[in-house]
């Protein structure tokens, strides 16, 4: 069929289809060089454009200050869980973690294998249904650096507000909510996230870092695994994904064409709020794992009582809706409601599951 599916992946997840349009209407000849971006060289002009070009509009669209770097790095927001502590944890030196998920669990061990790690906070007693209350979190200040998870792609939660580390740097895993809304980097040291959710197809992970905190670093580690080699190549070290680095800079031209983040959040707040408004009416019918003042805006997670569970998510399936099942460590539904989804798919689904109700209950 022509007709594309109500995506709710979560990721690698849906695309504009305006950008898919366009790359397929560029694909075989690209603006006259005879060749797709996949067959040019990196180094030629042409990608070089491309290139710097998204680095550019990142820059602008998230408001990104002038001492951090923009990179693209690959091996996926996974690979950074290890990069973190072999550039920045020396042997002995701690560093916290707060533990709100399955992905700061990955982050964490990593860790250990250079230096002590240790959890500043963790929700995990009560089923990472919650972010830590800021009040609660208290910072050793001899750690090397804080590490958290800014949106917990699995359990459905999200930060609303970011702690405040002083003079500790601060590290966000932000694959699954990056330029979902606007923030303030200048809290961060360092951003990363594996591209795959909201800013296009996988393969291109991309790293926002300071440079004060990027002259901290170890010195002594394999060359494709050192941040400085990024920086002093602008991302052009080795052969980078370059189709994928040409779809994130499209991704981010169909989001400055929607008007910007304070645009997209608006939507993404819109969308997020059809689904989570017919958990909260449905007297229990359908419940939240995340505790509401915790609430992600891009994967809304349920659960139905048992045996309804499983044929809510065949009916979905027979009713065009993808990509619905929990993460197969937790099970229950998942909603991803990232950038690229649209509203008219959230709507969709949210009367799909008043309908579903009603004839079940
Ligand atoms: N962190 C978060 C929050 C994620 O959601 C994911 C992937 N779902 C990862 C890290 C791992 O990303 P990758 O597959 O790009 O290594």
């Amino acid at each position: 069929t022509n007709t594309r599916a109500y995506n709710f992946n979560p990721g690698p997840s849906a695309l504009p289809l305006e950008v898919l349009e366009k790359a397929q209407r560029e694909l075989i000849n690209f603006r006259g060089t005879g060749m797709s971006i996949m067959e040019m060289s990196h180094r030629s002009s042409t990608f070089e454009e491309i290139h710097n070009g998204a680095i550019a509009r990142l820059k602008k669209l998230f408001s990104i200050p002038d001492d951090y770097e923009v990179l693209f790095l690959q091996g996926g927001a996974s690979l950074q869980f290890s990069m973190i502590p072999m550039n920045f944890l020396k042997a002995g030196q701690k560093a916290g973690y707060i533990m709100t998920g399955s992905w700061s669990e990955k982050a964490f061990k990593e860790a250990k294998l250079f230096g002590e790690p240790y959890q500043i906070a963790s929700t995990k007693e009560n089923k990472y249904r919650n972010i830590p209350a800021l009040q609660d979190i208290q910072y050793d200040l001899d750690a090397a650096y804080v590490h958290l998870t800014s949106n917990n792609t699995i359990y459905g939660t999200g930060w609303h507000d970011f702690p405040d580390t002083g003079n500790i740097p601060l590290i966000a895993d932000m694959s699954s909510d990056i330029m979902s809304k606007p923030i303030d980097v200048s809290k961060f040291s360092m951003i990363y996230a594996g591209a795959q959710k909201n800013l296009g197809p996988s393969g291109v992970t991309v790293v926002i870092i300071r440079k004060d905190f990027l002259e901290t670093a170890i010195t002594e580690i394999p060359t494709m695994l050192k941040y400085s080699t990024f920086v002093e190549n602008n991302s052009l070290y080795n052969t980078p994904p370059t189709f994928g680095i040409y779809m994130l800079g499209e991704v981010l031209n169909w989001i400055e064409d929607k008007g910007g983040l304070s645009e997209i959040t608006k939507l993404n707040e819109e969308k997020a709020k059809v689904i989570y408004d017919v958990i909260d009416r449905s007297n229990g019918f359908y419940t939240g794992h995340a505790t509401p003042e915790s609430r992600s805006l891009m994967n809304i997670t349920f659960r139905i009582a048992e045996e309804l569970e499983k044929q809510f998510l065949v009916e979905a399936k027979e009713a065009g809706f993808v990509g619905l099942n929990g993460h197969r460590s937790v099970g229950g539904c998942r909603a991803s409601t990232y950038n690229a989804v649209p509203f008219e798919a959230c709507q969709a689904l949210s009367d799909f599951m008043v309908e579903f109700q009603n004839k079940h209950q």
